[in-house]
C-alpha cells in the first residue's frame, strides 16, 4: 500500500459510511466497494480481487473481527489494513430472553442510536428478525414502531451486522470448511421485518442483503431472506430486480377505506397499484410466492366478508396469506380479534386455495413480537409519569 494512491471519489462517499473512528469498516462494503477501497489504499489491483475473497471469508464466514487473525495475509499487509480500517457489529447493549427461548437484543449503532433484532428459534428453523431504520416515518396505526418518528436510515454494515451479531451470542461460526446447510443452522432465516421500511432504505437494504446471500458472505439462499414491505409501489419491480429475495405485504385491510386508515401510505398508492405491482413480483425475481401479512384487529378486519374480498383480490398472484394475531402495546388503539374469529378467517382462505398460516406470537413477555419494537433511547425520553403509566406502576 502506499500513502499516495489517489482517492476517487467513489471511495470517499463509502468511506464516509462509518465517519466516527476515521476508520472505514469493512463490514457492509459490496465486494466492488471492498476492491475499490483496498486499491485506493494501495493494494495492487491485480491482486485485489484475491485480497477481497479472503477478507470476505474471515469476516463472513469464520466471524474474525481482528486483521491480526487472518493467518493467510502477510503481517506487514495486516498491519496496513489495521490502521487504516475496521471491522465492527453494532454493539449488544441488552439481551433478553423470553419464556419461548425468543431473544430480544438492543443494539446501539453509531451516533448512540438504538435498534432492535430478534431471534425466534422454532422447530428445524431460526429466523432472524432485523431492523433497517431507526423509527419509520410512516404511521401506520396498530404499529408499535410507528409511534417512534424516524431517526436515521441504517447503513449496509449496520443491517448485516445484525446478522454476525446473532451469530456471535449463539456461537454458530463454523469451523473453516464446515459450514452447515441452510436447514441445520441456528440462524436459518432472515426476515426484515424488524423497525422501519426496508424500501425506503433502499440502496442499505440491497447491498447488506447481497452479502446475506452471497455464497463467500453470510451465505443464507435468498429463498430464506424475506423483505417485508407496506406497500412502496415504485420500489417494488426494483426489490425484484436488484434484491431478488421473498417479499412480504402488509396489506391488513381490503377496502381503501379501512387500508387508509391501518396503513397510511395506502393513500398515495391504494390496494389497485399496489396489486397491480405485485403481480409481475414473482416473475420478476424468480421466486414463487408473495406472502400476504394480515394483522387481526378486533372488529376492524377481520370479518368473513373481509377473508371473501381477500381472495377475490389476489386472484391470479402466487400467495401465501399470514394472519398475524394483534400484538398489544402500551397505549394501542386496538385488540386481537378473538381466536375463533381469526380460525374462521383463516378457513375462508385455506378453502380458497391458499396457505393461511396463523403467526404464533413470539417474544410477547419481552415485547419482541412483530410490530412491538421500538428503541429504549425513545422510551427514556418520555417522563416518568408515562412510564408509570405503560408499566401500570401508577404515578
Ligand atoms: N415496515 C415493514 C416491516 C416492519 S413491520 C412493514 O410494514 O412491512 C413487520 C410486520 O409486523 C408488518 O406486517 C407489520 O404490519 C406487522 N405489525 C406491526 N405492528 C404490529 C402489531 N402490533 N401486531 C402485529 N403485527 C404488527
Ligand atoms: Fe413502519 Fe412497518 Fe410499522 Fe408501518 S408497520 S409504521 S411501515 S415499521
Amino acid at each position: 500500500m502506499s500513502a499516495s494512491a489517489p482517492i476517487t471519489q467513489d471511495v470517499v462517499t463509502i468511506a464516509r459510511k462509518l465517519p466516527e473512528t476515521g476508520k472505514t469498516n469493512l463490514v457492509g462494503l459490496t465486494r466492488s466497494e471492498l476492491r475499490e477501497v483496498l486499491i485506493a489504499h494501495g493494494t495492487e489491483e491485480k491482486k485485489a480481487k484475491m485480497r477481497v475473497d479472503q477478507l470476505w471469508q474471515w469476516i463472513y464466514q469464520k466471524g474474525v473481527r481482528s486483521f491480526d487473525e487472518m493467518t493467510n495475509l502477510s503481517k506487514a499487509y495486516r498491519a496496513e489494513l489495521a490502521e487504516r480500517f475496521e471491522i465492527s457489529v453494532p454493539e449488544v447493549v441488552s439481551k433478553q430472553v423470553s419464556e419461548d427461548g425468543t431473544r430480544k437484543y438492543l443494539l446501539r449503532i453509531a451516533g448512540g442510536h438504538e435498534v432492535e433484532t430478534v431471534y425466534i428459534p422454532e422447530e428445524g428453523r431460526g429466523t432472524l428478525c432485523i431492523s433497517s431504520q431507526v423509527g419509520c416515518t410512516l404511521t401506520c396505526s396498530f404499529c408499535h414502531t410507528g409511534t417512534q418518528k424516524l431517526v436515521r436510515n441504517l447503513t449496509a454494515g449496520e443491517i448485516a451486522g445484525q446478522v454476525m451479531v446473532a451469530r456471535d451470542d449463539l456461537g454458530e461460526w463454523p469451523e473453516p470448511g464446515r459450514a452447515p446447510k441452510d436447514e441445520t443452522r441456528l440462524v436459518s432465516n432472515v426476515v426484515m421485518m424488524g423497525m422501519g421500511e426496508p424500501l425506503y432504505n433502499f440502496e442499505a437494504v440491497r447491498d447488506a442483503i447481497a452479502i446475506i446471500k452471497d455464497d463467500e458472505g453470510l451465505s443464507l439462499s435468498r429463498k430464506r431472506i424475506t423483505l417485508s414491505t407496506s406497500g412502496v409501489v415504485p420500489e417494488i419491480a426494483r426489490t425484484a430486480e436488484e434484491i431478488g429475495c421473498l417479499l412480504a405485504i402488509s396489506f391488513h385491510a381490503t377496502t381503501d377505506e379501512v387500508r387508509d386508515r391501518l396503513v397510511p401510505i395506502n393513500k398515495k398508492w391504494n390496494i389497485e397499484t399496489l396489486l397491480n405491482a405485485l403481480r409481475d413480483y414473482p416473475r420478476l425475481s424468480n421466486s414463487e410466492r408473495i406472502t400476504f401479512e394480515y394483522v387481526m384487529l378486533k372488529g376492524v378486519n377481520d370479518g368473513d366478508a373481509d377473508a371473501r374480498r381477500l381472495v377475490r383480490l389476489i386472484a391470479g398472484i402466487p400467495a401465501k396469506i399470514n394472519l398475524i394475531p394483534f400484538n398489544e402495546w402500551p397505549g394501542a388503539p386496538y385488540e386481537r380479534s378473538d381466536w375463533e374469529r381469526i380460525e374462521s378467517f383463516a378457513d375462508i382462505i385455506y378453502k380458497a386455495g391458499y396457505a393461511s398460516p396463523i403467526r404464533t406470537p413470539r417474544g410477547e413477555d419481552i415485547m419482541a413480537a412483530c410490530g412491538q419494537l421500538k428503541s429504549a433511547t425513545e422510551r427514556a425520553r418520555k417522563s416518568r409519569a408515562e412510564i408509570a403509566a405503560e408499566t401500570g406502576l401508577g404515578g
